[in-house]
């Protein structure tokens, strides 16, 4: 199946493995809905795309924590946007690495209205339009840390633990609906992540990457179109996708 010409939805499109999934849909054709806070990075992208591969792209500012915010931006989309034939449920984050009794709350907080209530908000406001449409493939971003906890992953982890049982929740509710679900699971993807994590820590935010040679947010992006361009009657449900070198959440080869 060809992605040329399909509306795609991505959300977190201003960095790392959205940026990068905006990139590779645009340059087989796709035409873009494109989210995020930093919206002047989402304009920029946009008329790069625009301009190098023709398609339609239609940015958003947008936080996926505040769901007026999410349903009346979704609500009123332009007229060539309304059919969406996938959502790529990609914002999120994660925030410190401290042991659970000296966790921070604001974080806590933040983790869990992103990734999880974030994720929950925009496919509170697409599920139906898919459904109306008897057809569409949401793609939710998962982690490793939705399958093993690892120290101080904690609250993080419950994040993408509950994104994973979000993703087969769908699955099982959404049948009959001709609707995909897949969720790409990665292990370390070198983008803001880290930064992100590490409050703006480079020197820690490289550590993480020392001496191994990480997943890029390309090769998630390239999962995701082969996840999206399957035939009709294929799902693949659940991708786990780690470095060569990073056999588990903590079994990580470094050189
Ligand atoms: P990134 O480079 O930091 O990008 C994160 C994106 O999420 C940015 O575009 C950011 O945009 C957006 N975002 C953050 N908070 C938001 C909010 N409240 N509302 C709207 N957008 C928000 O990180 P990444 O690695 O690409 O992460 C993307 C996804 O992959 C996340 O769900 C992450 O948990 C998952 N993941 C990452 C890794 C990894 O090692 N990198 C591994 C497994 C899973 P703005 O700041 O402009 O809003």
């Amino acid at each position: 199946m060809s992605i040329e010409g399909k509306n795609v939805i991505i959300t977190g499109a201003s960095a790392g493995i959205g940026e990068a999934c905006a990139k590779l849909f645009a340059r087989n054709g796709a035409n873009l809905i494109l989210t995020a806070r930093r919206i002047n990075k989402l304009n920029e992208l946009a008329d790069s795309l625009r301009s190098a591969y023709n398609v339609k792209v239609h940015t958003i500012e947008m936080d996926v924590r505040n769901f007026d915010e999410v349903k009346k931006k979704f609500e009123n989309l332009p007229a060539e946007f309304k059919t969406i034939d996938v959502l790529i449920n990609n914002a999120g984050k994660a925030l410190g690495v401290e042991k659970i009794q000296d966790g921070v709350l604001s974080n806590w907080e933040e983790m869990l209205d992103t990734n999880v209530k974030g994720l929950l908000y925009v496919s509170k406001i697409i599920i139906p339009m898919l459904i109306k449409q008897n057809h569409g493939h949401i793609i939710n971003i998962g982690s490793i840390a939705g399958h093993e906890v690892y120290p101080g992953g904690n609250v993080y982890c419950a994040s993408k633990f509950a994104v994973r049982a979000i993703s087969k929740g769908m699955g099982i509710d959404l049948s009959g609906y001709n609707i995909k679900v897949t969720s790409i699971d990665p292990g370390m993807v070198e983008t803001e992540f880290s930064l992100v994590r590490f409050a703006g820590d480079e020197e820690k935010a490289k550590n993480v990457y020392k001496g191994v040679d990480p997943l890029v947010g390309d090769d998630i992006a390239d999962i995701a179109l082969f996840a999206a361009t399957r035939p009709e009657h294929v799902d693949l449900r659940e991708i786990v996708v780690t470095p060569t070198a990073q056999s588990s959440a903590t079994i990580v080869h470094r050189k």
